[in-house]
């Protein structure tokens, strides 16, 4: 038989296996078949009787299902499974998965089982609580298969056990041509990292734990290369791009603001106005990025520079992600400009400078008259969403991008709006949310990185505290607190996970929390249960709310009109709404220093990272601000969780937790197509892959500047190549 590659296909070397692993996992190839790697591993050395564990232990053992039942819930979609199994003495113990999918299929009685799980008590008997378990076939000796006792469980394959698993890949791995491997000879040496080949048989076909810890060290590895590699290419490429000089000319618009501010710019905002100043005054494109809490001062950084390239003649454009950002930043670079921003008209200064805003709602006559005055020039500064980056946006000269609230743009969106100058021109991308220097060296390892690390004096801390919606006083107090900030003379925002449907605007009644949280158990997405809180649904309900009897509620959301949505900010920002309540288009950057109060409501559906966004929108100015997480969750997780946002202010600790909790994939908000992902392996979290990651980045930027195209390292090409398909190039898309 011809040597397998991994392009061969799986059909004609698995025969019947083939059809199921394409179907179930959609495995079609040899390379796919060795990618599809075991999610856990049961030592069966360890394995015994039932009478060897005691309660609180992770029990393994062989077992026989005697019997099985499903049944409905009461409070949810969905059917759990109960079972007895028992071990070789025939001591009985019951087993239970509160989601039966899947293993009703699998567990069928007088199947014979390898499990491992946590070991309870239940009505007096022993109890396994949905354990790990891997079917054993009868007519395979065990031993004969799993060589040293280390059995791989594989994500469920409809009609293939793991021992056929494991069978699949042996025939795989014996066969396999052993093919260049990407990582140079001298790196896997040096870095102490077997070989991929290796890696591949050490994680499907493990003696010991070591075993497996050493395969997913090299492919963890791989994963970081991989994204290293990228990116130092194109911080090469960009690197060799040359752009237009625009040094801070004195005496000009930027020393005219300077000299009006009416505070003083903190020593970071200094430090970082340095950087860029200095990033820009050379022949090649700034691709900086600046990290700051919400609320320390970025927009005075950023109209500094947008000045700064004015002054160099050329233009400077803003791109937020949201028509109210982009009106919002209007307002106030108008504001902080006064008459700088008139230049040429009647009444405004001398050398100042104009601002346009663009945006996708504009009507046409407007807009055109827009695009005219950017293209003919007296537009100093350009504000706009994504209608900035459509094709007939033409610049007289386009000299600075300043990229705001990074997280919804895109790397082709940025590019899109470089490649409207006539040389490439300098790139400021600002974000609010602290970044990690894990995800800093992956998402953003082409960039470099400044940080506004205090806020502004006078700002004052923002107080959160939790409130359980299943009790009513709570939630009684929540609004009476709210009618009293109002009554002082303050705003409140109420933020709904949802906008919910006008017709329907009436009290929803919540569940009664009494059924257990799902989130825990299982492989799938936990199942919403109860209704979340919509806008027109709250909004109704505190209009009748009788402690907030005759305050002025009204609503923002995404379905609005963006005339309306402005408007209602407008009035926001007047002081003649007191309830604003809104979905999530409050999170970035909407800046109304009268508000200090935010509800969340069913807080336990936002991300930590989001929450702290959130609460940045209060506490802007010099009252003080006060945030309620409400949640209906008792899940005690779900509810440390909150605590933990609660509890501190500090982004960068935040940051830290969410990584922790999330998987990777949501933190760098690349889709979650499990198997395929892109950072299977690698944890940005752990120490171990931190250093791991620092290593490959090393590694990659030799191997780059010494051979940027990769023509020297075909094999590392091939595997950024293929590694880098539209998934993740999603997820490089981030910075
Ligand atoms: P960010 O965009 O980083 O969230 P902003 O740039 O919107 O923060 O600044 C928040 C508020 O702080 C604005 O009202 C701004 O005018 C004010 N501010 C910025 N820098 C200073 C400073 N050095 N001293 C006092 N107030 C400042
Ligand atoms: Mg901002």
């Amino acid at each position: 038989m011809a040597a397998l590659t991994r392009q061969s296909r799986l059909t004609g070397i698995l025969g019947a296996a083939a059809k199921k692993l394409e179907k179930a996992r959609d495995l079609r190839t040899v390379g796919d078949l060795l990618d599809f790697l075991p999610r856990r591993y049961i030592d069966a050395n360890t394995s015994g009787r039932l009478s060897e564990f005691t309660v609180g232990e992770t029990a393994v053992l062989v077992a026989t299902v005697v019997s099985v039942q499903t049944r409905s819930m009461r409070n949810r979609r969905g059917k759990m499974l109960e079972a007895v199994i028992e071990d070789a003495d025939g001591t009985a113990a019951r087993l239970v998965f509160f989601r039966a999918y899947g293993h009703e299929q699998r567990l069928l009685p007088g199947v014979r089982a390898l499990f491992r799980g946590k070991l309870d008590t239940y009505r007096g008997g022993w109890q396994l609580s949905h354990p790990d378990y891997t079917l054993l076939d009868d007519d395979q000796e065990q031993d004969s298969v799993y060589a040293g006792g280390l059995v791989p469980v594989y994500l469920n394959v409809a009609g293939v056990t793991d021992m056929q698993m494991t069978q699949s890949l042996r025939l795989v791995l014996d066969q396999l041509d052993v093919p260049e491997d990407p990582v140079p000879g001298k790196i896997r040496t040096g870095r102490g990292l077997s070989d991929q080949l290796d890696a591949y048989r050490l994680l499907h076909l493990p003696q010991t734990q070591a075993d497996v810890g050493r395969g997913k060290r090299r492919l963890r590895y791989d994963e970081a290369l991989v994204v290293q590699t990228a990116l130092a290419q194109r911080r090469a490429r960009y690197d060799a791009e040359e752009a237009v000089p625009r040094a801070v000319r004195p005496g000009g618009l930027l020393a005219a603001f300077d000299e009006r501010l009416p505070f003083e710019l903190t020593a970071g905002q200094r430090e970082v106005g340095a950087e860029i100043a200095a990033d820009m005054a050379r022949d090649r494109p700034m691709h900086r990025l600046l990290q700051g809490e919400v609320g320390s001062g970025k927009t005075i950084v950023a109209l500094r520079a947008m000045l700064a390239a004015i002054d160099a003649g050329a233009q400077a454009a803003l791109l937020a992600p949201t028509e109210v950002l982009a009106q919002q930043h209007e307002r106030s670079i108008r504001a902080m400009l006064g008459d700088l921003g008139e230049g040429g008209m009647l009444g405004g200064a001398e050398h100042g400078t104009q601002i346009a805003l663009l945006t996708g709602s504009m009507p046409k006559s407007q807009r055109e008259r827009v695009l005219l005055d950017i293209v003919s020039g007296p537009v100093g500064i350009v504000i706009g969403t994504h209608a900035l980056i459509q094709e007939h946006v033409m610049f007289a000269d386009l000299g600075l991008v300043v990229v705001d609230e990074q997280h919804r743009f895109g790397v082709e969106q940025r590019d899109a709006l470089r490649g409207k100058a006539v040389r490439p021109p300098h790139v400021l991308v600002m974000t609010a949310t602290p970044i990690p220097r894990t995800v800093a060296m992956t998402v953003f390892g082409d960039m470099d990185t400044s940080a506004l690390t205090e806020l502004p004096s006078g700002r004052q801390p923002i107080a959160s505290h939790v409130v359980p919606a299943s009790k009513p006083a709570w939630l009684e107090r929540t609004w009476r607190r709210v009618a009293e900030e109002v009554a002082g003379g303050h705003q409140v925002y109420v933020v709904c996970p949802r906008i919910g449907d006008p017709d329907d605007a009436m009290l929803e009644v919540p569940d009664d929390g009494s059924a257990p949280d799902l989130e825990t158990y299982g492989d799938e997405e936990p199942e919403v249960v109860r209704e979340l809180h919509g806008v027109y649904q709250m909004v109704q309900r505190l209009r009748s709310e009788p402690a907030m009897d005759g305050l002025r509620i009204e609503m923002l959301h995404g379905r609005m009109s963006p005339d309306d949505k402005d408007t209602v900010m407008q009035v926001f920002g007047r002081g003649e709404i007191d309830v604003l309540v809104s979905t999530t288009v409050i999170e970035v950057g909407v800046d109304v220093p009268n508000a200090t109060t935010m509800v969340v409501m069913d807080a336990d559906r936002f991300g930590i990272s989001q929450l702290h966004q959130l609460r940045g929108r209060v506490g802007r100015g010099d009252a003080g601000g006060i945030c309620l997480l409400v949640t209906e969750s008792d899940n005690p997780t779900t509810v440390s969780r909150l605590e933990a946002v609660a509890a501190t202010t500090d982004g960068f600790a935040l940051a830290g937790l969410d990584l922790e909790l999330r998987r990777e994939g949501d933190v760098l908000g690349s889709s979650q197509s499990g198997q395929r992902s892109q950072l299977r392996l690698l944890r940005l979290t752990h120490a171990k892959d931190v250093e791991l990651i620092e290593q490959a980045r090393e590694d990659a930027i030799g191997i780059v500047a010494d051979d940027p195209e990769l023509t020297k390292h075909p094999a590392l090409a091939a595997m950024v190549q293929t590694r880098l398909d539209d998934e993740q190039a999603a997820f490089l898309e981030r910075g």
